[in-house]
């Protein structure tokens, strides 16, 4: 494989010293903007979801003009709005041993050390402020009969302090957002650019002056300028084709600043999560999630018989294999989420798997229905109790769930500062589209935190560090850079159209899915990394040659859409075969078999790996530049993870 490597350049920006102090030493050395010229300077903020929304809402209120975009035709349907389980923060209602330093600590440890300690405490110190901020937006917080918020438990920690609004915590939180977001829309302050993709960003003298969309509506290029732009685009899991995100999410917007000079960290840290409806045919665009609260009820097991096909409700006690609790006892069902699909998959591998393709395991509630009584657990997981019935035909509450473990969430994305500045100046990240602060493995129930921390608490104050040095309005539409970028994305859409081959985007997109699931996906080793990028390329080739785009460029065109998307995730697919084969290592969610224990457990190589892989595109897509940022532990001690 060939790369060039780079040491020492990047720099967190993140302050020394006692780390409980460092966000308010660093708010305080910030440069501020003057309140009466805040209304002077324009921030694009692409993305509505708990990212892009909460931002846009809070950038508005303190008085900047934003232009929010979305390729939804309302932001509230952004991808957020499907998130199930919960939100973690430190707040320790239950009174059972949290603090600020827990939820720092088992982040760190979840991420498997490969995340920067500096962001993931001012994550967990600005958890409280986030459910603070949301029940005075009236989100409906799950309570306890005496009032108080109540919290459950969610894997990789041991205390409970995930807040939920049953099943349904992202859809309640973006409706917080959202109403935020409208204050501002009806009081001028932000203008929102629903059915907007945005294909480039535009860079004058080198800073991010503006972004170039195309209007899904009418076909319309369209270019908008700004003092500085932010991303809040969201994850990329669909470049494995089937994965529990939207089918329109994607990672266009990351990858092309990427292509403009971002870097883009770690991206082949890739969550698979363990708990999701397993594939019933080639026909599915997509796969639907089992939300990881259902662990702290519902039992994990299959038969200890291999391919036995009795029903599970004839299957005794004694010939069950709990194997999460068995091998797992401290943790149980609730080990971090890398942990309880690999030993899915493993228990699958050997055989013992149930369903139709063995490729399952029993996510089973009857202890939980005798213990808590039907209404109870009705209460809890009703929603998500019928979204399985509709899907599958089948009761939770009659026979268990069958699950499987799937693409979910991406760690990886672009590469930010502590100040979620990205190598571009002036380019921001936000949300899952940054690498974020989840190292090697997210812990559930974290990302909707650090959505709306980026995006409530972090933004508004770093943002104004880099505006406060520039001139508000300095750059016009009619800039050439601007030219620049619009002939670009118009080749680009030309091309596409200009094919007219036999194969559809799906067809490429699905092959693509399944080389990444095959050979970058839960377990990976060198020989089959290497298959991929070969099978990646020619992919690439033939698509430029064989594919077929129907419709015209000038209208709606959902395919043309898709085109353009699936076009990066061949690029990004190699991107992310590359970063799987430099880590020589086992870390979170990147299992390489050839550094496991005899038990199947990751191996770590920290003298080695102890880094933020940070790519650069060199305009070779073959021959990416990998930046490391060293990471350092100085609070939470290096150790092998151990939930047993
Ligand atoms: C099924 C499911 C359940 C989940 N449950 C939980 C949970 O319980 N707890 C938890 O913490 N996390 C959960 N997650 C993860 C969490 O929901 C996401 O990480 C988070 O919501 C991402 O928010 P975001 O704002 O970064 O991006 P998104 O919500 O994905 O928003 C992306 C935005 O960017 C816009 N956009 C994208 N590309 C472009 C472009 N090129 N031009 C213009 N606009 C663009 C979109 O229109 C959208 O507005 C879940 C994820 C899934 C898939």
């Amino acid at each position: 494989m060939d790369f060039d490597i780079v040491d020492g350049t990047l720099s967190d920006g993140a302050p020394d010293g006692p780390i409980e102090t460092r966000w308010d030493r660093h708010r305080f050395d910030l440069k501020l903007v003057n309140p009466a010229n805040k209304r002077k300077y324009k921030v694009i903020m692409v993305g509505t979801g708990l990212g892009g929304g909460a931002a846009a809402a809070s950038l508005a209120e303190l008085g900047y003009d934003v232009l929010n975009f979305c390729i939804q035709d309302s932001p509230r349907r952004a991808h957020s709005v499907a998130a199930q389980g919960g939100i973690n923060a430190a707040k320790n209602y239950p009174n059972d041993g949290d603090s600020v330093w827990r939820l720092f600590y088992d982040t760190v440890k979840g991420g498997d050390f490969r995340s920067r300690e500096s962001n993931v405490y001012r994550l967990a110190q600005c958890s409280a402020n986030i459910i603070d901020q949301c029940v005075a937006q009236g989100v409906p917080f799950a309570r306890e009969y005496g009032g108080t918020l109540a919290n459950r438990s969610f894997g990789g920690a041991q205390v409970s302090r995930t807040f939920y609004a049953r099943g349904q915590t992202g859809q309640q939180l973006l409706l917080g957002a959202y109403s935020s977001l409208m204050r501002q829309v009806a009081s001028g302050k932000v203008t929102m650019m629903p059915r907007r993709e945005m294909l480039d960003v535009v860079l004058v003298d080198g800073h991010a002056k503006g972004i170039i969309c195309r209007n899904l509506v009418t076909g319309e290029l369209e270019r908008y300028a700004a003092d500085a732009v932010c991303l809040a685009t969201g994850g990329y899991s669909t470049v494995y084709f089937l994965s529990t995100n939207a089918v329109n999410s994607n990672a266009t917007a990351a990858w092309r600043a990427h292509k403009r000079g971002a870097f883009f960290a770690n991206p082949s840290f890739m969550q698979i999560h363990p708990t999701c409806i397993p594939l019933q045919g080639s026909a599915q665009s997509k796969l639907t999630l089992m939300s990881e609260s259902l662990r702290n009820d519902g039992r994990i097991w299959v038969p200890k018989k291999k391919a036995d096909d009795r029903r599970p409700k004839d299957i005794p006690e004694d010939e069950r294999d709990y194997f999460l609790e068995r091998r797992y006892p401290s943790f149980g069902n609730l080990v971090p989420r890398d942990v309880a699909s690999r030993a899915a998959k493993q228990i699958c591998d050997e055989g013992f798997g149930v369903g139709p393709t063995g490729l399952a395991v029993y996510l089973d509630f009857a202890e939980a229905i005798g213990r808590l009584g039907h209404e109870n657990v009705e209460q809890k997981y009703g929603n998500l109790f019928e979204m399985y019935r509709e899907i599958t035909d089948e009761s939770p509450y009659e026979t268990p769930m069958r699950i499987y473990p799937a693409p979910h969430y991406t760690m990886g994305g672009l590469w930010v500062d502590y100040n979620l500045q990205t190598t571009i100046p002036g380019l921001h990240a936000l949300g899952e589209s940054n690498f974020s602060d989840h190292g090697a493995n997210r812990l559930g129930a974290s990302a909707l935190m650090q959505g709306l921390c980026d995006g409530y608490f972090v933004i508004p104050y770093t943002i104004g560090n880099y505006l406060a040095d520039q001139t508000p309005d300095s750059v016009s539409t009619e800039d050439e850079a601007f030219d620049a970028a619009e002939a670009n994305v118009r080749d680009s859409v030309d091309r596409l159209l200009a094919v007219k081959g036999e194969r559809t985007p799906r067809d490429f997109h699905w092959d693509l899915g399944r080389t990444l699931w095959d050979n970058v996906g839960m377990s990976r080793n060198p020989e089959g990394i290497m298959e991929s990028v070969g099978h990646i390329r020619k992919l690439r080739e033939e698509f430029w040659q064989n594919v077929r785009v129907v419709g015209s460029g000038d209208t709606m065109n959902k395919a043309l859409e898709y085109a353009g998307r699936v076009a990066d995730y061949l690029e990004l697919g190699e991107l992310i075969a590359i970063d799987a084969y430099n880590r020589d290592e086992s870390c979170g969610c990147h299992l390489r078999t050839d550094h496991q224990s005899e038990e199947g457990e990751a191996l770590r190589r920290d003298d080695e790996f102890s880094y933020v892989s940070a790519w650069e595109y060199t305009g070779d897509l073959g021959r990416p530049r990998l930046n490391r940022e060293k990471l350092d532990f100085e609070n939470v001690h290096l150790a092998v993870r151990n939930y047993k």
